[in-house]
């Protein structure tokens, strides 16, 4: 596991340096057998008696059962939350929400190895990315909610507004707790009660949170988590007591909810795909360059909306550029994502390797170029090699689908002129990174991009008082800062 030869000898061991492993404890986590819903505070059985297993991907290991929720056990969850709107969340002032929402923000604090533990188990991801990235920014989520959540009138003011009411939201599985986060927060320290659905194959951190929703004393059904696959998705998305949704995850899904949603005039919020372009200019720092561009693509085994798919390369300098990240890659270590070393954990699930696996042969038969690294891969679990497609033209399938995993798309260009007309040919505007040492080109490109996210000489930089979101079939409305605020009022008449 993990890279121990480079085809032109660069690896770390030729230089006598050898990383020893280094093992993350699972001792901390207690793992249920069996998990019930999350309903009105506490854990009930469903209706149907229906459940489903969840998996560590890295070993295709049952780590526990989880109920799937039917309609009739999404219509308990939504009618507790409509009671728990009108009996306690609507009527608490907004210092008393936010004091409920520092108290979940210190609790995931306390309890952030554990959950991060949790998170890799369950998702795959590299223990380093949910140590340092998910769970400190799940927790900033809160904080920063809590503080608006008695200032709403400072944040929109000579506007009258109410919350909504009953929130659905449906979360994918990249950034299980993360995302519930960036969902619950808002909906919260705006008044809302909620109805969240983790994805089927991450509910694990999302029950554990529900811990923590008991722990703090959260009056119940002010949020209820169901778990289940897509009917129970849809049958958030179709009931009529639902007042908004709000949706992570793949553009196909995110339409059918857009129409659903169009039919009962309901307040939406849509956070979709993305295949963003990742713009060097001939001038830019090379050495950040290529680490930017290794985080933008292999963070989180490429399971990242916002990622930095597709390389658009000045071809004055391409040729070197990707032989320097080329080497680069033959150092990243693939494998054991509880191991503190690991750059790149295990991939998602069954269905998600497929389809990697089916878009980069697509992509060679189209006429693309394949480089992997000489890393060997486990033997059990769901893996796919860091992988760089070059070759590759704007018409290929690899070049506009989302691939959604570790594997990075190369084109070149000769101008900004070019670069910009690439970057933008796409159906999607989530992201998109540019490299350059002049100010004035990062400024030229960053208002001509149709893109929701823009970032200059760095990638992937998250924080919850910065709007998130996207152009075009990327989706619509923003998360976090003021503008993911204002998804969850609603406007009673006053000037706007
Ligand atoms: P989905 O869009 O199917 O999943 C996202 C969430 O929606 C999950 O909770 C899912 O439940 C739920 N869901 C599925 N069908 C419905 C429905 N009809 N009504 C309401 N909710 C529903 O993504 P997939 O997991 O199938 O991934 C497919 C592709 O989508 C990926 O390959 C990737 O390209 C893209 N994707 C993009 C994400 C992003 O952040 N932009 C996140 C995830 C995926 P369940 O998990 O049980 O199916």
């Amino acid at each position: 596991m993990g890279n121990s030869n480079s085809k032109d000898g660069s690896a770390l061991e030729d230089f006598g340096i050898e990383y020893a492993s280094a093992i993350e404890s699972t001792s901390l986590v207690n793992i249920k057998d069996n998990y019930g819903l999350f309903i009105d505070g506490d854990f009930v059985a469903s209706s149907s008696g229906k459940s489903f297993e969840t998996l560590d991907p890295s070993t295709e290991k049952s780590l526990s059962v989880v109920t799937e929720a039917s309609p009739e056990d999404v219509d308990r969850a939504v009618q507790a939350a409509r009671v728990s709107y009108e009996k306690y969340w609507k009527k608490m002032s907004g210092a008393d929400r936010g004091r409920y929402l520092f108290r979940i923000a210190r609790h995931l604090q306390e309890r952030a190895r554990e959950f991060a533990v949790l998170e890799t188990l369950d998702g795959g991801k590299p223990i380093k990315e949910s140590r340092d990235v998910d769970l400190p920014l799940a927790a900033a989520h809160f904080f920063y909610h809590a503080g608006w959540a008695d200032k709403l009138e400072y944040a929109f003011p000579q506007r009258e507004l109410e919350p909504h009411g009953v929130v659905g939201q449906i979360i994918p599985w990249n950034f299980p707790l993360l995302m519930a986060a960036w969902k619950l927060a808002p909906a919260l320290a705006c008044g809302n009660t909620v109805v969240l659905k983790p994805a089927e194959t991450t509910p694990l951190t999302a029950l554990l949170l529900a811990e923590v929703i008991r722990d703090v004393d959260l009056p119940p059904g002010v949020i209820n988590i169901v778990t289940g696959a897509g009917e129970t998705g849809s049958a958030i998305v179709e009931h009529p007591e639902v007042n908004k949704l709000a949706f992570t995850g793949s553009t196909e899904v995110g339409k059918l909810i857009q129409r659903s949603a169009v039919k009962r005039n309901l307040p939406l919020t849509l956070e979709l795909g993305g295949k963003a372009p990742h713009v060097i200019f001939e001038d830019a720092a090379l050495d950040q360059a290529i680490e930017g561009v290794i985080n933008g693509i292999f963070f989180n085994q490429g399971h990242v909306c916002c990622a930095g798919s597709r390389l658009l390369v000045q071809e004055s300098i391409a040729d070197n550029f990707i032989d320097r990240l080329q080497k680069r890659i033959e150092l990243l270590r693939v494998g054991n994502p509880l191991d503190k070393n690991t750059d790149i954990g295990a991939i998602n699930s069954k269905a998600q390797l497929e389809r990697i696996d089916q878009l980069v042969k697509a992509g060679i038969e189209e006429g693309a170029e394949v480089f992997k690294p000489s890393c060997s891969l486990p033997d059990n679990g769901y893996w796919y090699p860091p992988t760089v497609l070059t070759g590759v033209q704007q018409s290929h399938r690899v070049a506009r689908e989302e691939i959604f995993g570790p594997v990075l798309v190369v084109q070149t260009f000769r101008t900004p002129e070019e670069a910009l007309e690439k970057a933008n040919n796409t159906p999607y505007g989530l992201s998109a990174g540019i490299w350059t040492e002049k100010g004035s080109l990062i400024h030229w490109m960053a208002e001509r991009l149709r893109a929701g996210v823009i970032w200059a000489n760095t990638f992937n930089k998250f924080d919850p008082a910065s709007p998130f979101g996207g152009y075009k079939e990327s989706g619509f409305g923003r998360e976090g800062g003021m503008h993911g605020l204002g998804a969850y009022l609603k406007n009673t008449g006053g000037s706007s």
